[in-house]
């Protein structure tokens, strides 16, 4: 990682001729890298599972209907026209793709990692999810099912994965701080919490 990506050095020549022309300033693009590094990311899907565990109300709505359950808290960073939650329980384990390239819900995962856009997870999780999950360090008992939703522009999925073991009596802010961008992601799952 000690020398820029091609595309690390595209962007950046970018934002320098733009700079330049007085098309953008850098205060502009601080404001924007600002933004997603501490307004868009994934705690905000963390909010919104924490309360899923301690809202019945709320998580109902959420399965039924996520892109009208999570309209009030009016996240930005767009990307979630339709938003779908698939809940993982003890019978089934959800996992999200885009098998065409990296759809993904920005405004509650912020921006994707480096391996939801490689080829070889996008094809090889639909085929074999089980051996993919494995080389994430998830082992799924037999008896449970994977189901993979793949991801497109109309559709983003975000998993509500299951409460840890021994959370029950945390509050809704301490929850959210045991949510994962990768248990969202379907990749892994929650540890049970000790003490
Ligand atoms: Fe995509």
């Amino acid at each position: 990682m000690s020398e820029a990506s091609p595309q690390a050095l595209r962007a950046e020549a970018l934002e320098a001729i733009l700079i330049e022309r007085g098309l953008l300033t850098s205060a502009k693009v601080d404001d924007i890298v600002q933004r997603y590094n501490e307004r868009v990311g994934p705690m905000n899907g963390a909010r919104i599972v924490a309360r899923a565990w301690t809202d019945p109300q709320f998580k109902l709505q959420l399965l039924d209907d996520a892109t009208s359950a999570i309209g009030p808290y009016e996240f930005d960073g767009g990307q979630v026209d339709k938003l779908v939650v698939v809940e993982n329980t003890q019978a089934v384990h959800n996992v999200v793709v885009c098998t065409l390239c990296s759809c993904y819900p920005w405004a509650l995962l912020g921006l994707p990692p480096t391996w939801y856009k490689d080829p070889a997870y996008r094809s090889r999780i639909v085929r074999e999810p089980r051996s993919v999950l494995a080389e994430f360090g998830l082992e799924l008992p037999k008896a449970k099912s994977v189901q993979v939703w793949d991801s497109s522009a109309e559709v983003r999925y975000l998993v509500l994965p299951q409460q840890p073991e021994g959370s029950a009596g945390l509050s809704q802010d301490e929850l959210a701080e045991l949510v994962t961008r990768n248990a969202m992601i379907g990749v892994e799952t929650l540890p049970a919490v000790s003490g």
